[in-house]
């Protein structure tokens, strides 16, 4: 019950992710290199979801206490909530060439990686740019970089599924030069079946994307406890699961068990509304469109995680492999096509930091952090 289709889920993710040609002559022109090998269902099995490690959900709370700390008996001053939520809109300048360096991997799954994120340039005014050189190779990153090499850093290492939001991967508070800021575990060695799923998901992250399921616009109803008087019960791979009454774990308990033992800070900061999670900040100053069930950025949940079940209205049935209609229009929204649209976003934006700078102190972070901010849209 607690687990997705596999089978569709799998037969949809290859068709997507390698497309009718398989890989690019690019990559073919490789030759020797081993090909990205795809693990069969069943060592898929438990599922791991995608979250934020601890050490960068700490990271992101450490800033923003600093930055209202900062701010001491003024948090409360007129404009300081607009600031915030300025400061966390995080795309970039419409019209950007986003580099992308890799640590670990062959070119091959570099190139898959490319084909399958590259999707969002086609509606968005944006563009990636993977530094493949004139040998197949592509740009490359590492752990004792002082620089950044490049605005998104991928990794392959331990830690799960996650991508910095936005811009956030070259704010040095957050991400320094040497470590990833896209990270996909595991991908080196084999490629889980969602694969197509994830590297959408996570490149649409590193646009500035937040997930769907916490959008301010709507409270997904989920069932964050157990049924009454459920008795923990676990399958092979220590999975919690339904007993044998029948009762179902609630997400606090399948989160916070095998094989992704979150704690709750990290399945509410993974899940919960943002309004939920930043209550000083009204929905009114979200800037998203109405809540899309079928974006890319919405996790997959089983009927069950739902109090209504396949009734939800933030119930899909699957897994999500491609753009919504939802997600093309944010994305071109966010990145329009066109100087004169692109450039009035602008507009708007500085002056609303303009606005925000003038009703907080000057001499706070958050102060220079929006002036910062405003000098990146000149
Ligand atoms: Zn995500």
């Amino acid at each position: 019950m607690l687990r997705p289709a596999h089978v569709t889920a799998m037969t949809l993710g290859l068709a997507l992710a390698l497309g009718p040609g398989g890989l690019t002559p690019a990559s073919r022109a490789l030759g020797d290199e081993t090909e990205p090998v795809v693990e069969p269902p069943e060592q898929f099995q438990p599922r791991i979801m995608e979250g934020y490690p601890d050490w960068y959900i700490e990271r992101l709370a450490a800033r923003e206490r600093k930055i209202i700390d900062d701010l001491g008996a003024r948090r409360n001053a007129l404009g300081v909530r607009a600031g915030l939520i300025l400061l966390n809109t995080e795309e970039w300048k419409p019209g950007s060439v986003i580099t992308v360096a890799f640590n670990g991997g062959t070119p091959r799954l570099h190139a898959l990686i490319e084909r399958i994120a590259s999707v969002w340039s086609q509606y968005g005014n944006i563009r990636f740019d993977f530094g493949r050189d004139a040998s197949g190779h592509y740009r490359t990153w590492s752990p004792t970089d002082i620089d950044y090499k490049a605005d998104i850093r991928v990794g392959f290492l331990p830690g799960g599924f996650w991508s910095a939001i936005g811009r956030d991967s070259i704010n040095p508070d957050l991400n320094q030069p040497g470590n990833e800021t896209l990270n996909l575990e595991g991908y080196d060695r084999s490629l889980p079946y969602q694969f197509a799923r994830h590297i959408r998901h996570e490149f649409g992250h590193a646009l500035g994307l937040e997930h769907e399921h916490q959008s301010p616009n709507f409270a997904c109803d989920f069932r964050w406890d157990d049924d009454p008087g459920y008795v923990r019960t676990t399958d092979k791979s220590g999975q919690f699961v339904i007993d044998g009454q029948g009762r179902r774990p609630g997400i606090y308990t399948w989160f916070g068990g095998p094989p992704n033992n979150w704690s709750k800070t990290k399945i509410d900061f993974q899940l919960r509304q943002l309004t939920t999670l930043n209550p000083d900040i009204p929905v009114a100053d979200y800037s998203v469109g109405q809540f899309d069930k079928l974006s890319i950025m919405k996790y997959y949940f089983d009927d069950c995680m739902y109090v209504s079940g396949k009734n939800s209205p933030c119930y899909s049935p699957g897994e999500i492999y491609e753009l919504s209609a939802e997600d093309e229009k944010r994305i071109a929204m966010y990145y329009p096509v066109g100087g004169a649209v692109a450039m009035t976003r602008q507009v708007q934006k500085k002056a609303a930091i303009e606005s925000v700078l003038t009703q907080i102190p000057q001499s706070s972070l958050l102060a220079k952090e929006l002036q910062a901010r405003k000098d990146q849209l000149q």
